[in-house]
């Protein structure tokens, strides 16, 4: 990670959902803990890849960083401010995301060039002719032609539409990127054209990235650093290169050992037993003990901290044991 100053930080995020119970016909309220104890940044400039399986809590996350979903818990700090109603309104601008769907993610009843302009005209940002200028500049920028401006959603395949997305996403000139599963709705030979549109259009910005994602094969031609999530818990930490040479984490090693590498035969089972936990009972201790190899009785009682690996500072896992 280079030394480029903090941009946004998670410091201790929680985020819960009360989905009701209890009361006078008894029972327990059911309480569902999205996130817990999350803490972590991203630079100025930085593609943070946030990976998990579903039910991890990695989209309830992003959207905290988007601003879209208050924590229970926690501070979330954008450029050293910590995040409240005022503060929003002055950073809302800076934050985008682009989401995982790019048919449901567009008004059908809008030509392109309002669809791209209209973070613009919400916050009363530019004229009309200059906003109408800055879709034509971005559609360019995203490589759809010129034509597209004045056309429907409808008329597009789902990579051209992510392409508008992140044309919007773009339009207030934001200092950070939330790309939610960004590729998973698109067809293979179409996901790498948008992640290199990604690369190119970081470098040409300066953009940060918190790049959400199931599958860590993705992120291993992104990212900067990688935070690996299991049931609501960041569990490791680390830079790309070293999180992919020597995984600390067993659960970051179990998913490693099922992403297919040139020349390694990929796994024919799963490398993780079992199912994950509900986020309604999370087991005690360490929540990936229950399916943890390397599992003993400590992990049953006591949470581990995020903490250093061994001889590597800059690499932090959650694990008692851990490599
Ligand atoms: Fe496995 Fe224990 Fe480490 Fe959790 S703390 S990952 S159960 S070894």
């Amino acid at each position: 990670m280079s030394a480029a100053a903090e941009l946004v930080a998670l410091d201790r995020i929680s985020v819960q959902f009360d989905l009701g119970g209890g009361g006078f016909l008894g029972g327990r309220r059911r309480v569902l803990r999205a996130a817990q104890d999350v803490s972590f940044s991203i630079a100025e400039g930085e593609t943070l890849g946030l990976v998990g399986e579903s039910g991890s809590g990695k989209s309830t996350l992003g959207n905290v960083v988007a601003g879209l979903q208050p924590p229970s818990a926690g501070t979330l700090r954008f450029r050293g401010r910590a995040m409240d109603a005022a503060t929003w309104r002055e950073a809302r601008r800076s934050i985008q995301i682009v989401f995982q769907d790019p048919f449901g993610a567009l008004d059908p009843r809008m030509p392109v060039s309002d669809i791209i302009a209209e973070p613009l005209r919400i916050r009363c940002i530019g004229s009309t002719a200059g906003r109408r200028a800055r879709a034509a500049e971005l559609v360019e920028q995203v490589g759809l032609p010129r034509d597209a401006l004045n056309r429907y959603p409808h008329e597009f395949s789902g990579g051209q539409r992510q392409r508008i997305a992140i044309a919007r996403a773009l339009a207030p000139a934001p200092a950070l990127i939330v790309a939610d599963e960004p590729l998973s709705a698109l067809d293979v030979s179409i996901q790498s054209q948008i992640l290199n549109l990604m690369k190119d259009l970081q470098e040409a910005h300066g953009l940060a990235f918190l790049f959400i994602t199931h599958d860590l094969a993705v992120v291993n031609h992104l990212v900067d650093r990688v935070a690996v999530l299991y049931l609501g818990r960041l569990v490791e930490l680390a830079p790309r290169a070293e999180l992919f040479a020597r995984p600390s984490h067993p659960y970051t090693q179990a998913l490693l050992a099922s992403v297919p590498r040139i020349g390694v035969r990929r796994h024919r089972r799963p490398a993780i037993s079992g199912e994950m936990p509900s986020p309604l009972a999370p087991p005690p201790g360490c929540v990936f003990h229950p399916r943890c190899p390397k599992a003993q009785d400590a992990c049953r009682h006591d949470v581990p901290a995020l903490a250093p690996a061994p001889g590597r500072p800059a690499q932090l896992a959650a694990c008692h044991f851990k490599d």
